[in-house]
């Protein structure tokens, strides 16, 4: 934050929404004042406003990691390197920078840079115009850990949907911020099969699934989600977010409450983990 960006290189252009020398000019020389999140879609607020065409005047980036998108910043002092990273799935290669997977870097005046990773592209980073943001933000549904989201509330973003409790989940535009994981994670947590329409289920297991919303976001935040922020050295590699997730990623893996093992299907286009054991 707030670090002069000294040089940005555009490595796909895909993943920008303007042409690249546009991007570039509203960057180069500006910094990040403020960074804001709404779901899963992150909004670095720029420190200058940059006029582009006419009337639109861009105030912001909004960057989306979608399905396997990484930030990782990195400043070297000395022989060690600080590192501050999130996103997916993070092992060691990656963070040998920048890598065939890199689309954006941002180079920052104290020589510390910023690399946008996406391995499978569907990923972004879009200039945005104060409009644009506020357009984009009000398709978001209640967000959790504000006030807004109640019991009531939670009620009546699931009523009257036909679709399975793991869609209606996922669905933005009702509940922000929870993705692939974490709708498997609070299906289980609940004890609820996310293949469950949400018509079917009881009063007891809705309350169940609200509950669980929190305790699952709670404890991925606790574990950083799928963020990783440390010093790494030539001999130093650090933990796993993944070791907290119960069904996620563990098919074929004894269920740590019944000890039944972990299936993975597809449903509705993504892959979903449960336990047939104690999810009903
Ligand atoms: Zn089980």
């Amino acid at each position: 934050m707030n670090k002069k960006i000294v040089q940005v290189e555009i490595r796909q252009a895909k993943a920008v929404n303007f042409e690249n020398k546009f991007f570039v000019q509203a960057l180069r020389g500006n910094s990040f004042g403020e960074i804001d999140r709404r779901g899963k879609l992150m909004i670095f607020r720029l420190k200058k406003s940059f006029k582009i065409s006419g009337s639109r005047v861009i105030t912001s980036v909004l960057a989306h990691l979608k399905m396997t998108g990484q930030l990782i910043y990195e400043k070297k002092i000395g022989k060690k390197v600080e590192v501050v990273a999130g996103g997916h799935k993070l092992i060691e290669k990656d963070f040998d920078l920048p890598n065939k997977h890199t689309q954006v870097i941002f180079t920052f005046d104290d020589r510390g840079e910023l690399f946008f990773n996406d391995l499978r592209r569907f990923g972004y980073m879009k200039l945005a115009t104060v409009e644009e943001v506020q357009k984009v933000l009000s398709a978001f549904g209640i967000e959790p850990f504000t006030k807004n989201f109640t019991y009531e509330n939670f009620l009546a973003a699931l009523l009257k949907r036909k679709v399975t409790i793991k869609v209606a989940l996922l669905d933005q535009k009702k509940i922000a911020g929870i993705g692939n994981i974490y709708a498997d994670e609070v299906c289980f947590c609940a004890g609820v099969l996310p293949t469950r329409p949400v018509v079917s289920l009881s009063a007891a297991e809705k309350k169940k699934i609200f509950v669980c919303i929190t305790e699952i976001l709670k404890m991925a935040i606790k574990h950083r989600g799928t963020t990783f922020k440390d010093y790494l050295d030539s001999e130093g590699k650090k933990g796993n977010y993944t070791d907290f997730l119960k069904v996620f990623d563990r098919e074929g893996e004894k269920c740590g409450r019944c000890g039944n093992l972990v299936k993975k299907i597809k449903s509705n286009g993504r892959g979903t983990h449960f336990c047939p054991g104690c999810q009903h």
